[in-house]
């Protein structure tokens, strides 16, 4: 972990689905669960801890100098939008009163998690518009993902923009308030695209790199540190001072697979059963 001398370390933490992978599911997507009585145990550690948990636009305020940055920030955040966070984050944020940044993928609302479809697995239900604008309305930010899920930074720049855009835009026409924070799918962008982040209208965008924030951070590639699936308290704990890259980190960068750019360019799932071969051939 390396942070400038004279900088405040800020744990920004990443979760994406809270639930019980069933023993059947792709191990890519088991390394993206966090069981629902861990993360319960996990805020309750945070909150007994003394940490303010903190969503992004909080925080990017804060570092603006717009309001206070309390003596201990976490920021909680969620990609994708499963369906799992209305019912295993909500109610525990809830009961405390706090504040998270929910990053929604806005192609696949109503539907499922098109983009891992890898091998027979037919994707995990994402939130209803219904869901998401109670859970906005429960003070819980939530922040644009793109469309459809994909790396933006293999994009043509003109479709990246239309990404970027429309789920910002289909976002503000739900839930009838400015979104603010952006989240980059696999934590890829490139100079162009947090170039079109900035210009689409966003004030901070999360990418993934597993590494402590700080207060210094550019608030358009803010790091965040990835929970795993199976921490203990203990670990958990460690989070905050880890040196290195997780596993975790590693399978995830490496598993998921572009399913939409496979599509567009006419590969089929043949395509992709081959890939998530070569992947499970490399681990
Ligand atoms: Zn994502």
């Amino acid at each position: 972990m390396l942070v400038k001398q004279g900088t405040k370390n800020i744990p920004i933490l990443m979760y994406h689905s809270i639930s019980q992978s069933a023993e059947s599911a792709d191990p890519g997507f088991k390394a993206l669960c966090v069981p629902p009585a861990l993360f319960a145990a996990q805020v309750d550690y945070l909150y007994r801890s003394g940490y303010t948990i903190l969503n992004v636009t909080q925080l990017i305020n804060a570092l603006a100098g717009k309001a206070l940055l309390p003596e201990r920030p976490v920021v909680l955040t969620f990609d994708d939008g499963y369906a799992d966070f209305y019912d295993h984050a909500l109610p525990v944020l809830s009961r405390y009163h706090l504040t998270a940044t929910l990053y929604i993928a806005t192609g696949f609302v109503e539907r499922t998690s098109l983009w891992l479809r890898w091998k027979e697995e037919t994707g995990h239900p994402i939130l209803t518009w219904d869901q998401i604008v109670e859970i906005s309305n429960s003070g819980i930010e939530c922040g644009a993902h793109t469309q459809s899920h994909p790396k933006l930074h293999r994009l043509p720049l003109a479709t990246a923009r239309d990404e970027i855009r429309c789920s910002k835009d289909l976002l503000e026409q739900y839930l009838g308030r400015e979104v603010t924070s952006f989240a980059y799918p696999y934590g890829g962008y490139s100079s162009g695209v947090r170039r079109l982040v900035k210009e689409a209208g966003f004030t901070s965008a999360c990418a993934v790199n597993d590494a402590m924030c700080s207060d210094k951070a550019d608030p358009f590639t803010l790091d965040r540190l990835m929970v795993t699936p199976n921490m203990d308290m203990n670990a958990f704990g460690a989070l905050f001072t880890q040196k290195e890259p997780s596993q975790l980190r590693k399978i995830y960068m490496s598993a998921r697979i572009p399913v939409r750019q496979a599509l567009l360019h006419g590969f089929g799932i043949a395509v992709l059963r081959r890939n998530m071969g070569l992947f499970l051939m490399r681990r």
